[in-house]
């Protein structure tokens, strides 16, 4: 009985995660701000790369759904580039951007943070009626933060107020077709996560969160010295590079300005 009833399972399970993508998700991106980085070195803790400046961007993704629309992840705020205006720049805010697809912040349904750092979050707080979607143990660690911390500041009509948050443990299919799925990744903070975007005639599009921060870093599975766990980091990436290669995504890595400019340009979008 037991086997029948795992093999059940095994089948209920297998039929909850559908291989077509459904029509009419559209999906779009654009820059919410700019980092310089003046030493690539701790974004690679084999000694790749120490010495070189790059820039970085802030990639923002709008995903359009019939049943509601994300927005994954808020790029940096005006108040947090001020704080390094040589190495900062804050984008145009996304309410503004979201006019170009004739949204308002009210269209908004869900804010997708890939985590908590604040060069993610900087826009969030002006979409206070989305459902915020955040990895359990980011959401935990924002939650024992100070009143004052930036990075808490950030999710304010959350931590704070009666905004709607679902803590993420694992996987969560967004819309609940199996076509927008944020995927638990951690490593580089505890509650990281990726997002997955099926579109009918554009096919997967894995949109990297901080797994990555630039292209060069991927092939030698890079660890920056900073992240919370390098053994969940590399798993991490063992799961992302199966599931780029298995689905046969094309791939997004959100820091990368070169990923984002391959994108259609703002507000042309992929479907
Ligand atoms: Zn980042």
């Amino acid at each position: 009985m037991r086997l029948i009833a795992a093999i059940l399972i095994a089948a209920a399970t297998i039929g909850a995660a559908p291989l077509q993508a459904p029509s009419g998700v559209r999906l779009s991106a654009f820059e919410c701000g700019r980092l310089v980085q003046p030493d690539l070195g701790r974004f690679n803790d084999t000694m790749l790369f120490a010495g070189e400046r790059r820039e970085f961007a802030a990639g923002c993704f709008i995903v359009r759904h019939p049943k509601g629309v994300l927005l994954w992840d808020t790029g940096l705020s005006a108040e947090m580039a001020a704080r390094a205006p040589d190495r900062m720049t804050a984008g145009q805010p996304i309410a503004e951007r979201l006019k170009a697809l004739g949204l308002t912040p009210a269209d908004v349904t869900h804010v997708g943070i890939s985590h908590y750092h604040a060069d993610h979050t900087g826009g969030a707080r002006a979409f206070p009626d989305a459902n915020l979607l955040i990895g359990a143990k980011d959401w935990a660690a924002v939650q024992a933060m100070a009143g004052d911390d930036p990075q808490r500041a950030a999710l304010k009509p959350w931590t704070d107020g009666p905004a709607k948050v679902t803590p993420v443990t694992g996987d969560r299919d967004v819309f609940g077709d199996g076509s927008v799925m944020m995927l638990t990744m951690p490593g580089h903070t505890p509650g990281h996560s990726a997002l997955l975007v099926r579109t009918a005639r554009n096919g997967a599009v894995l949109i990297s969160g901080d797994q990555y921060h630039f292209r060069e870093n991927r092939p030698v599975r890079g660890v920056p010295t900073f992240n919370a766990s390098r053994a969940e980091t590399l798993a991490s990436h063992d799961r992302f590079e199966g599931i780029a290669k298995n689905l046969k995504a094309r791939v997004v890595i959100q820091h990368d300005p070169r990923d984002l400019a391959a994108l259609p340009a703002f507000p042309k979008e992929l479907d």
